[in-house]
This record gives C-alpha cells, structure tokens and sequence, in this order.
C-alpha cells in the first residue's frame, strides 16, 4: 500500500503525473502521514461521461479529491507558512483544502466558521461601525421613537433593515 507520506515525497520529487488526482481513504479530517493514499487519474466514459477511477483504487477504498495544481499549489503554500520544505505542513494544508476548499491563513488552523456565523459577525461589524443613535433627532420609520445613527434619517436598527434588506439579527 501507499501511504499519504510517499505520496508528498513523490510530488516533491516531481514523480508524479502531471494529470494525477489525490485518491484517499476514509475522512479527510483523519488525513495523516501513514493515511492509504495514491496518485492516478480518472478515465471518463465517453458516452456517459462518468468518472472511472484507476483499476484497483476503489477495491482499495481510495477516492479521488483534488488535482495535480492544487496540491502543487498545497505544498508551496505550506512551505511559506512553515519557512521550510516541511511534510507535516504539507499534510496539514492538503487535509485543509480537501475539507474546506480553502487555504488556511496559519499551519494547524482552526475549522473555518460556519458561513452564518460569519456573516452574523459582518453584521455586527456594519452595525458598529455606525456609531451612537443621535437622540436629538428621531428615527423616520413610523412608530419608532429611537435617534439616528450619523448620515442616516433611521435608528441602527432600521438603518441595517434599510440598507441590507433583512430583518436586524440582534436584540439591542
Ligand atoms: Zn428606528
């Protein structure tokens, strides 16, 4: 068997095919060194055009996840990161871009945010960055008796609802 580490070290080594693919077993998340992993390109059925993996590798539970230019692009990201030609970066940054179809900004980076908290937390930024309700003027939406924010006729709450479209996610 091939293992995740002679596979890197046949990438480094320019061993590999420029058409190869990734094929791993089991999650990505569990991806390590002594990981079964291999290189080999898929055929595409011509009529079909489904994907038919290398002889052998599904037998082997191997499936395939990124391309040749993205683990190139994998391994010289990591070795920015890690100031170095280091595998454990390398592993780290392919386990990454196979999970989250990203490059981390740091080596062992934390998972990503789910997108609604993301997006949550670009809200509360725009908020704040309205600064302080002006109570000597009064929000123009009818029945609301709160102050404006700067530049605006609404409070910060009508103010987001106005410009984003959407209700205003937060209590205050
Ligand atoms: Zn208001």
């Amino acid at each position: 068997m091939t293992t995740m580490a002679q596979v890197i070290q046949r990438i480094r080594n320019r061993e590999a095919d420029r058409e190869d693919w990734l094929y791993i077993t089991g999650d990505a998340a569990e991806l390590a060194f002594d990981t079964e992993a291999d290189l080999g390109y898929p055929e595409f059925d011509e009529d079909t055009d489904e994907e038919i993996d290398p002889p052998g590798f599904a037998e082997r539970g191997l499936r395939s996840t990124i391309d040749m230019t993205t683990l190139d692009d994998c391994i010289e990201a990591a070795d920015q990161l890690a100031g170095t030609k280091d595998d454990a970066a390398a592993l780290d940054v392919i386990r990454y871009y196979i999970r989250f179809d990203a490059w981390p900004n740091m080596l062992n980076a934390p998972d990503p945010p789910p997108p609604e908290v993301t997006l949550l937390r670009l809200d509360r930024e725009f908020v704040e960055n309205l600064g302080a309700e002006d109570n000597a003027r009064s929000c123009n939406k009818e029945g609301c008796d709160r102050g404006v924010v700067s530049l605006s006729v609404f409070c910060r709450r009508h103010h987001f609802e106005s410009v984003r479209k959407r209700p205003y996610p937060f209590e205050d």
